[in-house]
Parts: structure tokens; C-alpha cells; sequence
């Protein structure tokens, strides 16, 4: 742990006293202040004037079961039955189905597909998806657990359901300075101060930066780019066609009120920066979905570009900081930052609530997957 540089200029008099300050206001951030709710004093902080500006507000929303290692999986098998149960407070679902499906050459998608994905003939996938080339794709196979989310619905449902319980939510608020007193740490963010018991790195791109301002040491996490534009069509794909996904990584579309979203699928490293697209990114795009879908693409609507983080085994980092006392990471989730968002936030605040005192001390994770991503793992850090 590195000493502590920075000088504090918020007074403790006048901090706020929480036992525990999530600095980071996306899905992240949100979900566990949601998470947290009512159980502890919790404030959350965020940097931009609203929440969501940066990686969450800029996702594909999908949750794909098939997606990613083991540990993933099993955290969005886990989120997929927390969100299935859930709906905004107007009664409306947050989630709903939408199939995914990869297609591309026969190695490609038997490389890519995951254990309970179907392989589809072509013939099926083009029943599914009609604007798909006869001589566009080899193979094909197909995830039907995948669900869409309503994105902004969801992160209004956490907000609201982490203020109705008095967590005190700050944005404008960037974390300036940090230093530890006593037991806890005194914070300041934007015109407050916390004096927080724990604190939750929930800062997305900015995780390392975070990191530093608190005297902990980064675990080397990268952001990598990642480019969407909505589009419009000249003829509207039927809203239950799947997400459809090139084998080798070089694009995705699905269905969109506006028309379709289609995404590169680049994941090019960055440094944490408010991303835009660049010129060409998206017609590139749609050069090479043209040669497999003939989606009949009229304009560009909007087009934006997020950051994805990840540290370098490509799990997310979820727990304790090895040598910073009360410092939690909850940060490099990567492409599955929806997929997992609740069932890392149900651990994430088991660990947090653990036991007696265990708002003061580090807590070890108790399952197989929470150990999986303890920062414990990235101990040689770069
Ligand atoms: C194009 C694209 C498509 C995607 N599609 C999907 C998908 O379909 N499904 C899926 O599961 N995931 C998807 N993702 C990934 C997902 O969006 C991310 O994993 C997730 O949004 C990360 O959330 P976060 O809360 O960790 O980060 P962020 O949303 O970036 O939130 C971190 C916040 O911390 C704040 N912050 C930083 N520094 C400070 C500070 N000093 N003080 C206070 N606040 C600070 C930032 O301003 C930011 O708002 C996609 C991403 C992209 C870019």
C-alpha cells in the first residue's frame, strides 16, 4: 500500500458519517447502493452531473447466459433470475426474451458457442432471421436464455430504491481527495465530505485512478473501446428476431425500436477518457454486416462509443483490497457489466454486512465464484 499523498480539505466536522461510500454512480455503483439499501448507512458518489453517463449508459443491453468463462455464467444465471422477478414501479418488466445467436463459418461458431447454445442449419437461422444471406454464413447456433434488459428502467429502479431508504446520492461529486483516519476514511467529493467506514471502488475506467487517490495500489485495469450506433431500416426487423453475433468478433446487430443497434465488437485498449466514436467506425460496420445480412440500412441515428474494463485474466474484481483496510473493489466487469450487476451486488454487500465488526475488517468471500474474483488474485500487480 502506498502512503497517503493527498491533502484533505473537507473538515470532519461537517462530513457526512456512512458506513460505507461508493464512489461510482453506473450499474456497478447503483446496483449496490440498491443492494445495501436499508441495511447500513451507505452514500453513493458520482463524478458527472448524472448517473450512468459513462459505460452504462452506453451499453447493448442484452444478458446472454452463453456468455463468457464459468464465473460469469453463473453470476448472470444468478442476475437473470433476480431481474426476471423484478419490474420498474409502473409494474412493467425489466427484462424480456431475446434470443442470441452466432453465425459465421463452421470452426468460428464451434469455437465460439458455449455449452447450452443449439446449433441451428442455416435454413433455421434464416426461418429466425430472414435478412440473413443464404451464402452469407456457413454455421450457426443459437442461445435462447438470452434476455434484453431495459437498461435505464433498471438503473432508475436501483436509484429509486436506494434513495426511498436514505441513501444519499451525490452526483457532480468527483472523489478529490482521500485519507485515512482511524478506522474509516475521510473523503472528499466535490463541495462534501464522508467520513466512511469502507469504501467501495466503483469507478469503471477510472477504477486504477480511484485506486491511487486512496493510496491503494491499481490492479492493472485496462479499458478498451467499444463502438454502437443505432440505425434506421427501410424495412423494420420483427422485434422477436435474436441478436445476431459473428463468430469471429467483427460485429453484432439486434432488433431496435429505432431500427437495429450494431456494434464493431472492437474492444481496442484506452486510456479512461469519455469515448467517441471515430470517423468510418460505423460504416466499416456496416460493410461487413452487408456481406452476411441484408438489413437495409437507410441512415445513422446516433452512434456512441463506451469503455469496457477489464483486468488481465478478464474477470471482474470483486472484494476486499489485499493491503488497503476498508478499501472494496467492484470495478472491471468488462462486456458482462448488466449480465452480472445483481449477483455481484448480492456478494458484494454479503461481504460488506458480514458478521460482526466485518464492516470494519476484511471479509473473505465464502463462494466459489466470489473467490474467483477477489482482488487477492491480482496480488502481483502491475
Ligand atoms: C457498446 C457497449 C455494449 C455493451 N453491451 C453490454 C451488454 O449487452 N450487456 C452487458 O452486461 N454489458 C454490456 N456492456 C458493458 C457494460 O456496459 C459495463 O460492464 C458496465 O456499464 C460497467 O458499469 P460500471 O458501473 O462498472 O462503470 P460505469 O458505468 O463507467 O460507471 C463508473 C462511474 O464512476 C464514475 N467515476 C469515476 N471516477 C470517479 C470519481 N473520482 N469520483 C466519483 N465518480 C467517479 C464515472 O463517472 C462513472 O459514471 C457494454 C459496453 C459497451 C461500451
Amino acid at each position: 500500500m502506498r502512503g497517503y499523498g493527498v491533502a484533505m480539505t473537507a473538515t470532519t466536522n461537517s462530513a457526512h458519517d456512512v458506513d460505507v461510500l461508493i464512489v461510482g454512480g453506473g450499474i456497478a455503483g447503483l446496483s449496490l447502493a440498491s443492494a445495501l439499501a436499508g441495511k447500513c448507512r451507505v452514500a453513493l458518489v458520482e463524478s458527472e452531473p448524472s448517473l450512468a453517463y459513462h459505460t452504462s449508459g452506453r451499453s447493448a443491453e442484452q444478458l446472454i447466459p452463453s456468455y463468457g468463462p464459468q464465473p460469469i455464467q453463473e453470476l448472470t444465471r444468478r442476475t437473470l433470475g433476480t431481474l426476471r422477478d423484478a419490474a420498474d414501479e409502473d409494474g412493467r418488466r425489466l427484462v424480456w426474451p431475446s434470443r442470441f445467436m452466432l453465425v459465421g463459418a463452421w470452426a468460428d461458431v464451434g469455437q465460439a458457442s458455449h455449452e447450452g447454445m443449439q446449433p441451428l442449419s442455416r435454413n433455421q437461422a434464416r426461418e429466425l432471421v430472414p435478412a440473413l444471406r443464404a451464402d452469407g454464413f456457413e454455421a450457426a447456433a443459437l442461445d435462447i436464455g438470452s434476455v434484453r434488459v431495459d437498461a435505464p428502467a433498471l438503473l432508475a429502479f436501483h436509484e429509486e430504491r436506494a434513495r426511498a431508504a436514505g441513501v444519499h446520492i451525490s452526483v457532480g461529486s468527483p472523489v478529490h481527495t482521500a485519507q485515512r483516519v482511524g478506522e474509516g476514511w475521510l473523503v472528499g467529493a466535490g463541495a462534501e465530505g464522508f467520513h466512511a467506514v469502507n469504501v467501495v471502488n466503483a469507478a469503471g475506467a477510472w477504477a486504477d485512478d480511484v485506486a491511487i487517490l486512496f493510496g491503494v495500489e491499481r490492479l492493472g485495469l485496462q479499458p478498451y473501446r467499444r463502438t454502437a450506433a443505432l440505425v434506421s431500416l427501410a424495412e423494420p426487423l420483427d422485434p422477436d428476431t435474436p441478436m445476431v453475433a459473428a463468430a469471429d468478433n467483427t460485429w453484432y446487430f439486434r432488433p431496435d425500436e429505432a431500427g437495429a443497434l450494431v456494434s464493431p465488437s472492437e474492444a481496442e485498449p484506452s486510456r479512461a477518457e469519455d469515448a467517441v466514436p471515430r470517423p468510418g467506425d460505423v460504416e466499416r460496420t456496416l460493410e461487413l454486416i452487408r456481406a452476411v445480412a441484408d438489413l437495409k440500412v437507410t441512415g445513422v441515428v446516433r452512434a456512441w462509443t463506451g469503455l469496457r474494463t477489464s483486468p488481465k485474466d478478464g474477470l471482474p474484481v470483486m472484494g476486499f483490497d489485499p493491503e488497503g483496510p476498508g478499501f472494496f473493489w467492484l470495478a472491471g466487469q468488462g462486456g458482462y457489466g448488466f449480465q452480472t450487476s445483481s449477483a455481484l451486488a448480492e456478494d458484494a454487500a454479503a461481504q460488506l454486512l458480514a458478521g460482526p465488526g466485518a464492516l470494519r475488517t476484511g471479509v473473505r468471500p465464502a463462494s466459489e465464484t466470489a473467490r474467483a474474483l477477489d482482488p487477492h488474485r491480482l496480488s502481483v500487480r502491475t
